[in-house]
């Protein structure tokens, strides 16, 4: 485990691989944003998009329904279950998963190939995700979105007010095991403000040697 100032990162749990390895020059290594529903990874996000458009935010096929103000191609490929079968038989997804009853996954070409002309490549996905390409790309870089406290994050899933208690306490449950979760990725960023986690990411997207001195949380 490696420790620097006020920075928390962890040697990703069963690869030997230590935050600050690279992939060489040519190709830039793949940056995977994770963590429990409601911590603000799509604030994240869209705050990345517009302040910094130069990294390239793959964008996932999934089979739920566009949201208002969801555009095709932009936020999602919205497909139905017939033609996510399809990119899940012919190997086009890189990883794939089901969540809360709909199924999400991420084109591989697009993201070999914006690694292969060296643009800094995010992806934004759940745990289970998360887990597969540390399996078939062990040189990626795990970064975990945590709250700053649980207190918090079940604060801003009720503050959302848009859920039935039934649905919170599923969410809550889902949020306890991925954070028991967090030791498996590679740094934590504490989302106590988007601008600043951003600002981080940046860094890592950018400037992957100086990865341990970007990651947030308090030792
Ligand atoms: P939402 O429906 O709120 O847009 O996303 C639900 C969850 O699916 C989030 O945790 C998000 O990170 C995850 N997700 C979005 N795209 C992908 C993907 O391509 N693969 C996986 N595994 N998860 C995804």
């Amino acid at each position: 485990m490696s420790w620097s100032g006020n920075v928390r990162a962890h040697e990703a749990v069963g690869t030997g691989k230590r935050v600050g390895d690279f992939l060489p020059s040519r190709e830039r290594r793949l940056t995977v944003l994770s963590g429990p529903s409601g911590v603000g990874k799509s604030t994240v996000v869209a705050e990345l998009r517009r302040a910094h458009p130069q990294v390239w935010l793959s964008v996932s096929v999934t089979t739920r329904r566009p949201r208002p103000g969801e555009v095709d191609g932009v936020h999602y490929f919205f497909v139905d279950g017939e033609e996510f079968d399809r990119l899940v038989e012919s190997g086009e997804l890189l990883e794939w998963a089901e969540f809360a009853g709909n199924r999400y996954g991420t084109p591989r070409q697009a993201v070999l190939d914006r690694l292969t002309s060296g643009v800094p490549t995010l992806l934004e996905i759940d745990l289970e995700g998360a887990r597969q390409v540390r399996r078939s790309m062990p040189e990626s870089l795990l970064v975990f979105l945590a709250p700053p406290t649980w207190e918090e994050l079940e604060k801003r899933l009720r503050g959302r007010g848009t859920e039935p208690e039934d649905v919170i306490a599923r969410r809550l449950a889902a949020g306890r095991i991925e954070m028991a979760a967090e030791r498996e990725f590679d740094l934590t960023l504490v989302n106590t403000d988007v601008k600043d986690v951003c600002r981080r990411l940046i860094a890592l997207l950018t400037d992957p040697q100086g990865v341990t001195t970007i990651t947030n949380r308090e030792v």
